[in-house]
């Protein structure tokens, strides 16, 4: 019955698979639209997703499921950036233009900045980035100092690891670690080590990537563990609802990561769904999907629900410096569920 799926080689994009093989979901078959209903009504919170390499479909998609704002963590983009420049526009329009964009689609838009484990590895940038970052983190909308953490273990990723953290905690700002894709339970132990090491409260760390593996040990060190839905491999949402069946709804959060990679956007509505189903209460999925990303990144004091929990206006002919979301002559808010374009 998964044989359309079963061809599909996952492009690893969080950073790089890890050793945990390909598992199938038990229930592939099941269509999203049919169960659609089962979380209207419901709000949620994706604390952990780019944008910069997402679609207006997928803004349009979002919104109609109930994701009624984001985060957005600085990370690697796909490709090693050559120079200072390029960190500094990746970071002016995680604050600027991908904001507007967001809000043309009626999700408010936050983001945490830092430098990402992978390019951490590049010393002589890495040092510039150290310097501009200050000039980012105490914008409107930074709520975090992330993703920043391991991937491959090295003494240069400990390095801006440990310098980010003092960064954080001199802005009183909740870190936002990425933990590896390999050797995970070494690298998330290491990087809850190293945060309690500075003197941060393990309730201002956000460690995202969790597993059944990792889970356990985060929450009772007082960490909050996110975890990541991913397609087709690592934390399927089947395997989210146990865990969620398991731990309870304290300090979890759900997000779908979603990149320039093989991702979905929608994972926390689906996943949201998903629970309905298997019987979870509307208030644990309320606090795994929304409530607790809120209660954990509203500590730098830049959220303020009112900007959301209500819905958010939006007027699609505004414009952020002189650019619009409409192309030439289009009107706002095109409706697409017509056969016809026009
Ligand atoms: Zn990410």
């Amino acid at each position: 019955m998964c044989a359309n799926h079963t061809e599909i080689t996952p492009n690893p994009s969080h950073f790089e698979d890890s050793e945990e093989a390909s598992q199938a979901p038990a229930h592939r078959d099941i269509a999203w639209n049919d169960y659609k209903d089962l979380i209207k009504g419901m709000r949620f919170f994706d604390p952990h997703i780019h944008m910069v390499s997402r679609t207006t479909d997928d803004y349009q998609a979002m919104n109609q499921a109930g994701i009624v704002a984001l985060i957005e963590p600085a990370f690697w983009v796909g490709q090693p950036r050559t120079g200072l420049s390029t960190f500094k526009d990746y970071y002016s329009s995680l604050v600027g233009w991908e904001r507007f964009r967001s809000s043309q689609f009626g999700i408010k838009h936050y983001c945490t900045m830092g430098l990402n484990s992978r390019e951490a590895n590049n010393e002589p940038l890495a040092e510039q980035v150290m310097e501009i970052l200050p000039l980012y983190i105490y914008k409107e909308g930074v709520v975090g100092v992330g993703e920043i953490g391991f991937d491959d273990q090295t003494p240069a990723e400990e390095k801006y690891y440990r310098l980010q953290l003092e960064l954080a905690k001199e802005a009183k700002l909740p870190v936002q670690i990425h933990t590896p894709h390999r050797d995970k339970k070494k690298g998330t132990e290491r990087s809850m080590a190293i945060a309690l090491e500075h003197g941060i409260d393990p309730s201002w760390v956000i460690v995202d990537h969790n597993n059944e593996e990792t889970v356990k040990s985060v929450l009772d060190q007082g960490f909050y563990a996110a975890f990541t839905i991913y397609p087709f491999t690592k934390m399927g949402n089947e395997r989210m609802v146990k865990v969620v069946e398991q731990y309870g709804p304290e300090r979890i959060m759900i997000n779908s990561a979603a990149d320039w990679g093989i991702s979905d956007p929608l994972a926390i509505p689906k996943t949201a769904a998903l629970m309905k189903m298997r019987g979870i209460s509307d208030e644990t999925i309320r606090l795994v999907t929304y409530q607790n990303a809120i209660d954990a990144f509203g500590k730098s004091g830049q959220i303020d629900v009112t900007d959301f929990e209500s819905g958010y206006a939006v007027d699609q002919t505004e414009k952020f410096h002189g650019n619009s979301i409409l192309r030439g002559g289009q009107q706002p808010a095109p409706v697409k569920d017509f056969l016809v374009i026009n």
